[in-house]
């Protein structure tokens, strides 16, 4: 691969294991010679997450959970010493109780409403304003992970569908913050690929079958192609892009 981002840095928030999309960021970003930090949620994930941050030069993981402020606040200021400066956030972190991800979604009770947005929408800008500082004067990239259910009814996934449009409605506006200041914020919407989080989805195998049957590439995707699409939206060669939503799903949301 074509060593296009030699000499920058980024972090990747949300490395929960070898499935997780944060990891073929991850691997697509590092094969282009980036080197990276990688946030992992607690202790149960961190030896699994320093194991995978050794298979990449020079890369460290960092723990964060971003419900507590204050380990987001301890990861910049560790990137500060680190990095010096950073170029490329990829934020892949999303979480809903799994009760709530079943059955009809007016049952959401207010708790799990808040957490899902928390976790999984509040979270992109509560990184963003720390990153800040950091990506300053370096034309610098933002990308976040979204899913079709933010945009039309997917059942069973319920508020996780309501957290994803605040989501990619925040990239819209940090896009309208950030673009005078160079850096731009993208989302990728990505088809469906078994992971840890995907695994919470009711019925999930039953969205895999019909996407392979009805997307125009007449498959699934793999988290690879994601990887590979944030390079893209990480890299030189999507300079003119800012404040989307782009899709990776065989071309599923086309269809009518
Ligand atoms: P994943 O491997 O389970 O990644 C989700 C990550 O979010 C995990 O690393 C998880 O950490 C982290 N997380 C949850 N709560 C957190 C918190 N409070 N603070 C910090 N991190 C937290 O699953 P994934 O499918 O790759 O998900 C990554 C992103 O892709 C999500 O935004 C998801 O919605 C999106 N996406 C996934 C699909 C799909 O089909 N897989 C499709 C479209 C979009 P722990 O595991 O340690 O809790």
């Amino acid at each position: 691969m074509e060593r296009i981002l030699e000499g920058k840095t980024g972090i990747v928030f949300g490395v929960a294991n070898k499935r997780s999309l944060a990891w073929a960021c991850a691997q697509s970003l590092a094969g282009a010679g980036m080197r990276l930090a990688l946030t992992y949620m607690g202790e149960r994930m961190g030896k699994t997450v320093k194991e995978l941050a050794g298979e990449l030069p020079g890369a460290l993981a960092l723990p964060c959970d971003v419900t507590r402020p204050e380990t987001i606040d301890e990861v910049f200021a560790t990137l500060r010493e680190e990095f010096g400066g950073l170029d490329t956030v990829v934020h892949a972190i999303a979480f809903a109780k799994r009760e709530e991800l079943e059955g009809d979604f007016y049952h959401t009770s207010k708790e799990g409403y808040m957490l899902a947005h928390e976790v999984s929408a509040y979270s992109l800008t509560a990184i963003a304003r720390r990153a800040l500082p950091l990506m300053e004067g370096r034309q610098g990239t933002m990308v976040t992970l979204t899913y079709i259910g933010g945009l039309r009814v997917v059942p069973n996934y319920n508020i996780m569908g309501i957290a994803k449009a605040a989501l990619e409605a925040s990239v819209r506006y940090l896009a309208h913050d950030l673009g005078p200041r160079g850096i731009r914020v993208n989302a990728i919407s990505a088809g469906p690929v078994r992971t840890l989080a995907s695994s919470g989805v009711s019925g999930f195998t039953r969205i895999l079958d019909h996407i392979a049957e009805h997307a125009p590439l007449r498959r699934n995707i793999t988290a690879e192609e994601v990887g590979d699409a944030c390079l893209f939206l990480a890299g030189p060669h999507s300079r003119g892009i800012t404040g989307s939503t782009r899709y990776v799903d065989a071309g599923y949301n086309i269809m009518g």
